[in-house]
């Protein structure tokens, strides 16, 4: 089942009776999520991402705008007749039932024509904890589970009325890290096993980079980028794209550009086209950053970290926006520790200029 969002917006009444402002949770937001696909939406803390998910679910109403599911406008119809499944970050389970009553709740509420048989809902229930892997756990209770169990429990539930879009909102954030990693690989086999349009909010990057089809980065309500996750790292829109996605962020420098070359100080480390002379802010992925001996871009050596398989070079540089730059490399790559300074090369492809005042990408071609 396709989804729709056209001119999506929530506004807030204000909070504070003070400034009187109110808060754009949602400030118009249009997008064709796909049938079958695993959609992330992205963002910081505050970003409006739970509000779009509430909106999708009917428990918001938009203050303007239209949702539909395939071509059904659902806007007005409530959450108990959209045919969806949710999960939020607490996984709410009824403590006093056992897993299987907490499974089979949501079946026994269906009326008319919906109505199913003892048979039929022991049946589907069993289904879909086979599909999260807890039918060995039917007759616990919430308290006797794990976190990762219990969270395993809340997508049965959600999935044993065959929704139509599964909506999930932080579902892993209670998880501690193993469990994390684990959960969402799980989320990831369960949505391709049933196909089911999911939607999956996170502000963590990783964690939407990791598992989505297609990501939405927001930011202030404001959708900022809509891409397959490799697309949008590689290719950012503007500078929040850009130091939102990636672990270790890419490196920020303050530079210019002058009669076709990008200069970070006195260093001129790419030679460019197609572009006017301007101040930027400079992004370097921390795997464009290549150490060479005649480097174009000389930076202060702090210290090396040893990874396994990559090494992270820290090093220093005054128009750097944050305290360090950081390179990764392979560990194999030798570098003399003793020195002050070390010299880099730049990968054009891992390098990125944005306009000083909007923030917003400047292309150039390699010369
Ligand atoms: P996220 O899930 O990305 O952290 P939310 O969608 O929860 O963000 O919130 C987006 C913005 O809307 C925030 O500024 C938040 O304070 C505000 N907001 C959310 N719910 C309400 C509400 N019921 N009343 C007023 N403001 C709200
Ligand atoms: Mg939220």
């Amino acid at each position: 089942m396709k989804v729709v969002l056209e001119n999506l917006t929530k506004i807030f009444p204000s909070r504070d009776k003070k400034s009187g402002k109110e808060v754009v949770a949602v400030n118009d937001f249009t997008f064709e999520i796909p049938d079958g696909q695993l959609v992330g939406l992205l963002g910081p803390s505050g970003c409006g991402k739970s509000t779009t998910l509430y909106m999708i679910s009917g428990l918001q109403k938009p203050t303007s705008g239209k949702i539909y599911f395939g071509e059904d406008d659902v806007t007005e119809l409530s959450t108990e007749n959209r045919g969806i499944g949710l999960v939020f970050q607490n996984y709410a389970l009824y403590p006093h039932m056992t897993v299987k009553q907490n499974i089979l709740f949501p079946l026994q509420n269906l009326k008319g024509k919906d109505k199913l048989s003892k048979e039929e809902m022991l049946d589907r229930a069993l289904n879909a904890a086979r599909l999260v892997q807890i039918d060995e756990l039917m007759d616990r209770k919430p308290s006797e589970l794990s976190g990762g169990q219990q969270q395993r429990v809340a997508i049965a539930r959600a999935l044993v009325k065959m929704p139509r879009v599964l909506l999930l909102d932080e579902p892993l954030s209670n998880l501690d890290a193993r469990l994390r990693l684990q959960t969402r690989e799980e989320i990831r086999r369960i949505q391709k096993e049933t196909g089911i349009t999911t939607i999956f909010v996170t502000h963590d990057q990783e964690e939407a980079m990791s598992i989505s089809d297609v990501i939405v980065v927001m930011k202030l309500g404001v959708v900022q980028q809509i891409g397959e996750p490799q697309s949008v790292y590689d290719d950012p829109k503007n500078l929040f794209v850009a130091k939102f996605l990636g672990t270790p962020p890419i490196n920020v420098l303050e530079g210019k550009v002058v009669d076709g070359k990008v200069y970070i100080g006195d260093d001129d480390v790419l030679d460019v086209t197609g572009v006017d002379d301007q101040e930027v802010y400079i992004g370097i992925r921390p795997e464009g950053l290549e150490p060479n001996d005649n480097g174009r871009l000389t930076c202060g050596l702090s210290n090396i970290e040893v990874m396994g398989r990559d090494a992270s070079v820290v090093a220093t540089n005054a128009a750097s926006a944050n305290p360090v730059v950081r390179a990764i490399i392979n560990s194999d790559i030798r570098i003399d520790t003793t020195s002050q300074t070390i010299k880099f090369n730049v990968k054009p492809h891992k390098f990125f200029l944005f306009n000083k005042q909007t923030e917003e990408r400047v292309y150039f071609e390699v010369k």
